[in-house]
């Protein structure tokens, strides 16, 4: 049965601008106040996996462990780490949803897919408790983001690309928003939904909120002229380098804000506040975090300045609970004080273990490169194109970067050595630029490729 993660506000405090939070009870608690609360919810649901999903069974086998030997979240690193590999396999095992799945497909309301870019696509089924746990978690995110019951939002993510483009839906109907569905591809819907409909937010990607400003250009329409109120943006990083962030909003005099989360789990488990200072943790009750060294696979201490993988465990999930799921997103932490009050901690999303490079030893992350380059608006567009001769993670130096210029700028060869040696100081690192015309590089509506090997664009 479904039971709310918090009970509701008391009536007459849940006024549009009156609440602070959405749900305030969660959102304000601490990582040790946390602790018992997230114990008591990791314990039942491994219980309701192990007894329902014989895929936990045999992980557990295979190592030796039963579920007796786990009696807290201390002992939550014996868990097995759950790859997406291993997901992708047992659902081409074992249909429809994998041997993950710990209820009956007719108890299923809802089925996400992700892209098959990369191999077989992967299956996420949802129950209705499901559901409606996404949609206020998501509704948490989104009002930290500043939406509000009177705002009227542009979707520009669509149900192909964007994994939890309808739970997103789902989220800001919860909160009472006006949603308007669109999509990346129809440009000219999206600038008629502020012409017409008085639209003030959009939610989409950096990549597309960058392709929509040039789109704007392109049309000789002002990018402030459309009110736009909010800019909510997902899916890859980018959001928070200051370049991209700038430029942004100084185009369109509204502040940006990120949110992050996985298709697996959970649309958004963090989101930035009006402070705009890393992203807020806000799945409290849902999703339990973890931070490892991606390499030792050993846990770290999840404090100030922290840097490693985020690994969820899920809380409450009933059609395909995960546990120990490795994101291959890399963060860095920060656990001091934040003014909107709201009391866990904070992260800023620095790329993917998958796509990480190692030059020489050192990592780069192609987010991290893409971030020093767009330091150097606005003599570059901010598009990047790292190009390899084969297959990372390790690559020879100098590494070779497609750098886009700005419409009607020209090749700049000083312009170019100074982008070198600030990669070289920022990423220690030996790279060689190429300008590229304005415009050439591709743009995707999600996850933005940064790399390719030999003009083939690299999966991920
Ligand atoms: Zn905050």
């Amino acid at each position: 049965m479904y039971t709310p993660l918090a009970a509701p506000l008391p009536s007459g405090s849940n006024a549009p601008d009156s609440k602070k939070y959405w749900n305030p009870l969660l959102e304000t608690l601490t990582l040790e106040q946390m602790g018992p609360v997230h114990e008591r919810l990791f314990l039942a649901q491994l219980a309701y996996a192990y007894e329902r999903a014989e895929f936990y069974r045999d992980k557990f086998a295979e190592v030796g462990l039963e579920l007796g030997d786990i009696g807290g979240l201390e002992d939550l690193p014996k868990v097995p780490f759950v790859s997406k590999d291993e997901i992708r396999r047992t659902q081409a095992e074992s249909h429809p949803l994998g041997a993950h799945a710990a209820v009956d497909p007719d108890e299923v309301v809802r089925v996400y897919s992700s892209s098959g870019t990369s191999g077989v696509p992967i299956y996420v089924g949802l129950t209705a408790n499901d559901l409606r746990h996404w949609a206020e978690v998501t509704a948490r995110g989104q009002w930290a983001n500043g939406i509000r019951p009177y705002h009227r939002v542009v979707l520009a993510v669509g149900h192909g690309g964007f994994f939890a483009a309808a739970a997103i839906k789902d989220a800001f109907e919860e909160l009472g928003a006006m949603t308007i569905p669109i999509g990346p591809t129809a440009t000219d819907r999206v600038i008629d939904a502020f012409r017409y409909l008085k639209a003030d937010a959009i939610l989409g990607t950096p990549s597309y909120v960058l392709y929509l400003l040039k789109a704007l250009g392109d049309l000789g329409i002002e990018p402030d002229s459309l009110g736009l109120k909010r800019i909510v943006v997902g899916g890859e990083p980018g959001a928070s380098d200051p370049a991209i962030r700038s430029l942004v909003e100084g185009s369109f005099g509204a502040p940006l804000l990120e949110t992050m989360g996985i298709g697996e789990m959970m649309p958004h488990v963090w989101a930035e506040c009006e402070h705009q200072s890393g992203m807020h943790y806000i799945a409290q009750g849902a999703v339990h975090i973890e931070l490892i060294d991606p390499e030792t696979e050993q846990p770290k201490p999840i404090v100030d300045g922290a840097e490693g993988e985020l690994v969820y465990t899920a809380l409450r999930k009933e059609a395909n609970p995960l546990l120990r799921y490795r994101t291959r997103d890399h963060v860095i932490v920060s656990a001091g004080p934040c003014e909107c009050g709201r009391a866990g901690f904070r992260i800023k999303c620095i790329g993917r273990t998958d796509d990480m490079l190692l030059v020489r030893g050192v990592n780069v992350y192609p987010s991290a490169v893409r971030d020093v380059v767009a330091g150097f608006t606005p003599a570059v567009s901010g598009a990047i194109m790292i190009e390899l001769d084969a297959p990372g993670p390790a690559v020879e130096p100098p590494v070779q970067i497609k750098v886009e210029l700005a419409g009607g700028a020209e090749p700049d060869e000083g312009l170019a050595g100074q982008i070198e040696a600030t990669l070289r100081a920022k990423l220690i690192f030996r790279a060689e630029v190429e300008f590229v015309e304005f415009g050439s590089l591709p743009r995707s509506e999600y996850k933005g490729q940064l790399v390719r090997v030999s003009g083939r664009p690299v999966a991920n």
